[in-house]
């Protein structure tokens, strides 16, 4: 990398989620302003993916989770609220709705982005939980929803945070229970994995015996094909039909259409990378976070690993030194499964011939884990806990 006396490298990171919060500050903690990081986002605030459940069971309101970008501020790392428009991994030079961006170094950290329109009937916004607006018009019509069929249906895989629709599930159990009209009403989970948390039986055992035990009906290996609002019904992909008052979707997930259009894309749609280093086939171009095809989970503890990977190779090279560090692929899950109880498990995709997970048992202490997850990103990217 450049000589910081004569020209001080251009880093530029497009997209300040998980992944770019992550690395631009891990950047400017070792390098500071050695480099003119640029990071890129066209939201005006970061919010956590867990902050929906949140919202949408009324625990958090939608204006209390937002964390204004106003609010990052690193040594060396400008913030443009911008649109990625145009990426030319060649010549690395990005095209925004404001202008362009050369960079000596290109990080793709844009996300997973929803394919709505590949499911007919689902809407973002409307009925489904993976956006904020989306969970925010599913609290209200929780708030009135006292008898029927409520779907929580998976509409593709890979989706971000396998767990999510699980713990919707029994975030809604405990919801329905609490307005006093649980007996009036059914719950099923439709979801294309094969069972809750594929790595790890001792999960998958867990949340099925909490489902039972909460009267719960749960369908793996299903995915939601069709939602019908005018018939009140979901059609699955195997022309099942179920009857659905109410539908809490995870919509299909795909690469950001820019990313697809700059020809970064795999056969299966995401972004071709090297998973130990990020690296993509062109020089001085990595790819980060969930659109990486690392054979990961999509989650945000993993897109942050796979951020400080490039990070400390990044540090290591503008140190002449070798960039040594190699992702490892594992990480820490919580989930909530219900009764204020929060479980944890650990994931390793990569250390083995297959992935493995260990669990550990819901309990009130991983509730308190689980907060300090948050706040300690929330503080460490925005400095307030
Ligand atoms: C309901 C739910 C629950 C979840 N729970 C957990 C959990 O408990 N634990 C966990 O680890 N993960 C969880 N996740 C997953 C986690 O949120 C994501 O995996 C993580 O945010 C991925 O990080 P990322 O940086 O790759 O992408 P993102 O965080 O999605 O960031 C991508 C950024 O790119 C920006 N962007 C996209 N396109 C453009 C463009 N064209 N121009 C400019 N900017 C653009 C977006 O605005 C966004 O800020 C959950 C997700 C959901 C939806």
């Amino acid at each position: 990398m450049h000589d910081r006396n004569v020209t001080r490298p251009r880093v530029v990171v497009l997209g300040a989620g998980f992944a770019g919060l992550e690395l631009c500050t891990s950047l400017a903690e070792e390098l500071g302003d050695r480099l003119v990081v640029t990071l890129i986002d066209q939201a005006e605030a970061f919010v956590f993916g867990f902050s929906k459940l949140d919202v949408m069971f009324g625990r958090e309101t939608a204006a209390a989770v937002r964390l204004p970008y106003s609010d990052f501020s690193k040594r060396g790392v400008t913030f443009k609220r911008e649109t990625v428009v145009a990426i030319d991994p060649v010549t690395r030079r990005v095209t925004t709705n404001a202008g362009i961006h050369e960079a000596d170094v290109l990080v793709i950290a844009l996300g997973a982005d929803y394919d709505a329109s590949s499911t007919p009937g689902l809407a973002l916004g409307e009925n489904e939980f993976y956006t904020v607006a989306g969970a925010s018009r599913l609290r209200d019509e929780l708030a009135t929803f006292s008898r029927g069929h409520a779907v929580v249906g998976v509409c593709g895989a890979p989706y971000k945070c396998p767990p999510a629709p699980s713990e919707c599930a029994l975030m809604l159990h405990d919801h329905l229970v609490k307005r006093g009209v649980r007996n009036d009403c059914r719950i099923t989970l439709v979801n294309p994995l094969p069972s809750p948390v594929p790595p790890s039986p001792d999960t998958s055992r867990a949340l099925i015996a909490a489902f039972a035990e909460r009267g719960i009906d749960y369908l793996p290996s299903r995915r939601v094909a069709t939602v019908n609002s005018e018939r009140k019904a979901v059609l699955l992909d195997d022309g099942r039909e179920l009857p659905c008052d109410l539908f809490l979707g995870v919509p299909r997930h795909c690469s950001p259409r820019v990313v697809v259009a700059a020809g970064l894309t795999d056969d299966k749609g995401w972004v071709t990378v090297d998973p130990p280093t990020l690296r993509t086939p062109h020089a001085g171009v990595y790819a980060i976070g969930d659109l990486a095809n690392t054979g990961a989970p999509k989650a945000g503890v993993f897109a942050e690993g796979t951020a400080r990977t490039v990070a400390a190779n990044l540090v290591a090279m503008s140190r002449d030194r070798e960039p040594t560090a190699r992702y490892p692929g594992a990480g820490s899950c919580y989930i909530e499964f219900g009764g204020n109880r929060v479980a944890r498990v650990d994931v390793d995709f990569f250390s083995g011939p297959k992935p493995t997970g260990t669990f550990q048992e819901p309990t009130l202490a991983l509730v308190a884990d689980k907060k300090n997850f948050g706040s300690s990103r929330r503080a460490r990217w925005f400095g307030s806990s």
